[in-house]
């Protein structure tokens, strides 16, 4: 059987990416893998040149990034403070390309990540990340549902 030495957990801190996590977690201590926690900052790109925004864009990307990061350590903070072998990365971007991306840059053996996100759409069997990860990533994927997401 394939060993998991790296794991890459996707989280956009919905319960179903917690979820999610809670199983990328368990797996790397099963495995004893190194687990990545990756947050991906959708880039406003739309928005350039469409607004005049009251700050500027590199005020308003600062202030994202800060609060991401904010999230990023309060949510390992509460989920990993007994698993030392694990880094957080946050990247801006397209999250299902980041996601890819990031798994191919640290070569994850398994990308784990919730059959839905914030954007809830739960009449929908995959949100739009996880569709397009799965259809994409030549790595190998594990999706996970959130239990009342299966009725
Ligand atoms: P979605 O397909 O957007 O409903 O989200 C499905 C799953 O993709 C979530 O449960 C997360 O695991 C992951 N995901 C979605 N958006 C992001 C993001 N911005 N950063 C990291 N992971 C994400």
């Amino acid at each position: 059987m394939k060993e998991f030495r790296t794991i890459l957990v996707a989280v956009d801190f919905s319960d179903s990416s917690n979820n999610a996590f809670q199983m990328a977690l368990a797996m790397a201590r099963k495995f004893a893998a190194k687990l990545y926690v990756l947050h991906v900052i959708n880039e406003p790109v739309d928005l350039r040149g469409f607004y005049v925004p009251h700050i500027s864009f590199e005020k308003l990307e600062e202030e994202i990034e800060e609060g991401a990061k904010k999230m990023m350590e309060s949510f390992c903070r509460k989920n990993l403070h007994d698993f030392d072998n694990f880094e957080c990365l946050i990247v801006p971007g397209l999250p299902y390309e980041q996601i890819i991306g990031q798994a191919e840059e640290k070569t994850a053996d398994l990308i784990v990540l919730g059959t839905h996100g914030r954007t809830g759409l739960d009449h929908v069997l995959f949100g739009s990340t996880a569709e397009k990860v799965v259809r994409k990533s030549p790595y190998p994927v594990l999706t996970v549902r959130l239990e009342e997401e299966t009725s």
